[in-house]
């Protein structure tokens, strides 16, 4: 693997609250355009490692690379403009606007900022509705373009936070969960919104249904106290014996 084909580098990770190594060492790469898991059984380090990577916590020690830029020190504005972005972390769901208004403030917000110049011009605004069009229809909801966002179901209003964090064009999107509580319709459409989205992306994704990371992730890291236990395809990590003891002793 040369430096290149790396989008994200995190290096002997360590995080303690009180005391307690909630990470403990946790180093792992994930490749540029791959759908990376990260896995394990509750209380791993999983949302720990989310937090430090989009510096929501701060590492106790160790190293975040971002395209080969150390982001460790960087605050999460500085990071998500850099071109990781989580989902929900900027973006949010507002229940009385529209599908189409919500991905259009989503966009709006990163290209104009907080400014409002952009609504005295009509080519300006009609670029930003065909864009917000095109994002909408991306994540599967055309069907809804109007509806306010409140009525969607769970599943599509998962899908709209997507799409509002894909206006924000992430190289690297970090899913928390993705397909929690969701029904299995939405688990089939939600997983090939994901395996759409990595056609031009990388997505680093934590997920604790293992059929969906065995059916749509090309690598996965396995998470037990805080330390990274198994790192290869589902076939190997899902064979390894400290895994199995990992998941069966949790
Ligand atoms: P996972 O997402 O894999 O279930 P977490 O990252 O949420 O695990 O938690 C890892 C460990 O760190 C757990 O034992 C949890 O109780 C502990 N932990 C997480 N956040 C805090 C915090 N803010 N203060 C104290 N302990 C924490």
């Amino acid at each position: 693997m040369t430096q290149t084909d790396v989008i994200l580098a995190a290096k002997e990770l360590c995080i303690e609250f009180n005391g307690f190594r909630a990470l403990d060492g946790a180093s792992f790469n994930v490749r540029r355009g791959h759908i990376h898991a990260l896995i394990g059984p509750n209380g791993a380090g999983k949302t720990t490692c989310f937090n430090l990577l989009t510096r929501f916590l701060t590492p106790t020690s160790g190293t975040i690379h971002l395209n080969g830029d150390d982001i460790t020190a960087l605050p999460p504005d500085e990071i998500a403009q850099r071109g990781m972005v989580r989902s929900f972390q900027i973006s949010a769901v507002f229940g009385d606007m529209t599908v189409l208004e919500n991905v259009r403030v989503a966009l709006q917000r990163r290209k104009h900022g907080a400014s409002f110049d952009f609504w005295r011009s009509e080519s300006v605004l009609r670029g930003l509705n065909a864009e917000a069009e095109q994002l909408v229809h991306a994540v599967g909801l055309s069907e809804f373009i109007h509806l306010r966002a409140a009525e969607l179901s769970y599943g599509r209003k998962r899908a709209l936070e997507v799409a509002t964090t894909l206006a924000l064009d992430p190289q690297m999107l970090l899913l928390d969960e993705p397909m929690a509580g969701m029904g299995h319709e939405d688990v089939k459409r939600t997983a090939a919104l994901i395996r759409e989205i990595a056609r031009t992306r990388t997505v680093l994704m934590v997920e604790h249904n293992l059929s969906v990371v065995a059916e749509l992730c090309d690598r996965i890291t396995v998470l037990a106290r805080g330390q990274v236990l198994a790192e290869g395809d589902y076939a190997s990590v899902s064979q390894d014996p400290k895994v199995i003891e990992a998941y069966i002793g949790a």
